[in-house]
């Protein structure tokens, strides 16, 4: 069979929608197959009420990468937002990302030399390079912090003990001297006014998409209908798990609509103790700077992960990262095959790093 298209892009999603409108601008033509009934991925919002919900998890785009900020705003226009989530530790309220709001309530202080006191007569219980997630967090902010706003909220969302996760994770959680409750240190945050499904929709104009078109049913069926197949599914469930399964994490939402304007006054709240069995609950309208008299709350449950069902964040510890190295080095035997994305690239990635990533692949490809 000839190949009718140049492109054949299997997922919908950030990394998926970025190829297609880069490919389709230099003239090449291109098709999206998408399992699911919409576009999007897991950053899809379905708009209720004129309030954007994000059905797939909340997600917060910020970056520190100047094109990638510009790159976006091409397309949608971004709001001020900034991410200032709170946790809920049996009823008491602290501040997020760790910083003196959290310490001033945490032990009942004024100054940033009085908790760095308190932390380094802390954190002086271990020494050494940190072997797991619980000792690289006692490291970081000392043992009260983990226990209350650390342990329960992260053994919960990773189903294991923090003794048993890569210290990794926990870095990406800033610590800070000063009075600031932006979770995240970028130069650049935001959300789509209308939200992240405007922006796939800008993405993909005038691109052929196919929905409900699962790929791997047929792979080697639809891989005809192209010269080069550009996937961002599971690697290991492209290679059909011939290596073994990788781990992923689930999650479950549940969201209901309350009749009331506000409900936690705040976009994020974490449940940081092990007894909540979610880690989360999301309050959609305050991403947007809603006003509408009803609101929309997410309640997250982090869940085991079975075949078949969506993953959302790789297990990124040696045991799976040593597997996906294998079929890392199975992917690039493949020919004219791109693998991307959170999914495709095993990589707990977030939003600016996809669209670089996407970026990257479009440039080496245009090279061609
Ligand atoms: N984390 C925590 N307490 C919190 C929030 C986060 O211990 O209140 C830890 C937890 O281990 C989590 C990691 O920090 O897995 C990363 O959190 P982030 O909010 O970046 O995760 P995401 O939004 O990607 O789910």
């Amino acid at each position: 069979m000839q190949a009718q298209y140049d492109y054949l892009i299997v997922g919908s999603g950030l990394y998926g929608a970025i190829f297609a409108h880069e490919m389709k601008k230099r003239g090449r033509s291109v098709v999206v197959l998408e399992r699911r009934n919409h576009i999007g991925g897991n950053i899809y919002c379905e708009t209720k009420d004129g309030i954007p919900i994000h059905r797939y998890g909340a997600h917060i785009f910020h970056t520190s990468d100047e094109k990638v900020w510009t790159y976006v705003n091409q397309f949608v226009t971004f709001n001020h937002f900034i991410n200032s989530p709170v946790a809920n530790y049996k009823g008491t309220i602290y501040n997020l990302p760790f910083n003196m709001n959290t310490f001033a309530k945490m032990w009942n202080i004024r100054y940033p030399e009085e908790a760095k006191a308190i932390i380094e007569k802390q954190r002086s219980e271990l020494t050494g390079e940190p072997k797991n997630l619980e000792e690289q967090a006692i490291r970081l902010v000392g043992r009260d912090i983990y226990e209350r706003l650390i342990k329960g909220y992260t053994e919960k969302q990773w189903g294991r003990s923090c003794t048993d996760l890569p210290a990794f994770i926990i870095k990406r959680l800033p610590v800070r001297y000063t009075y600031d409750n932006n979770y995240f240190n970028d130069t650049y945050q935001g959300i789509p006014e209308e939200g992240y499904t405007v922006l796939i929709e800008r993405l993909l104009e005038g691109v052929e998409v196919r929905l409900g078109v699962d790929f791997l049913t047929d792979k080697e069926e639809y891989k005809q209908m192209a010269k080069t197949l550009v996937y961002t599914g599971s690697i290991d469930a492209y290679f059909d798990y011939a290596l073994g399964q990788l781990d992923y994490r689930g999650l479950r939402f549940e969201t209901e609509c309350l009749d009331k304007d506000n409900y936690q006054g705040v976009a994020v709240m974490n449940f940081t103790e092990r007894e909540v069995p979610y880690t989360r609950i999301i309050e959609h309208k305050h991403f947007v700077f809603g006003r509408q008299p009803v609101t929309y709350i997410t309640r997250e449950f982090p869940a085991a992960w079975k075949r078949g069902e969506e993953a959302y964040y790789p297990v990124n510890d040696a045991k799976n990262q040593a597997l996906y190295a294998r079929y890392k080095a199975l992917a690039d035997k493949e020919a004219h095959v791109i693998f991307g994305g959170r999914l495709g690239e095993y990589k707990y990635y977030d939003m600016d790093k996809v669209i670089e990533s996407a970026l990257g692949a479009v440039e080496r490809e245009s090279r061609r």
